[in-house]
């Protein structure tokens, strides 16, 4: 299951349908270069995988440098006492 907290960017937690970049390896360009930005269709799988993992109302965000999802998993997380 991806990780969207585990990467230097949220969008990397999915592999990407544009260049074939592996999770956790940022896109390239078709010369090899790294690209400035993520793929667009790399980013829109990255949002419709989140959805279907955290559901439509969740956030991702950086807190003092850590990607956090808001609501993140403890709010349905109870351990057993
Ligand atoms: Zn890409």
């Amino acid at each position: 299951m991806p990780d969207f907290s585990a990467h230097h960017h949220p969008v990397l937690a999915v592999a990407c349908p544009d260049c074939g970049k592996a999770p956790g390896v940022w896109c390239r360009r078709p010369s090899g270069h790294k690209a400035s930005e993520l793929h667009r269709s790399r980013r829109a799988e990255a949002d419709r995988v989140f959805i279907e993992q955290h559901g439509p109302d969740a956030s991702i965000e950086q807190v003092e440098g850590e990607w956090t999802v808001d609501p993140p998993w403890s709010r349905w997380y109870s351990p057993a006492a």
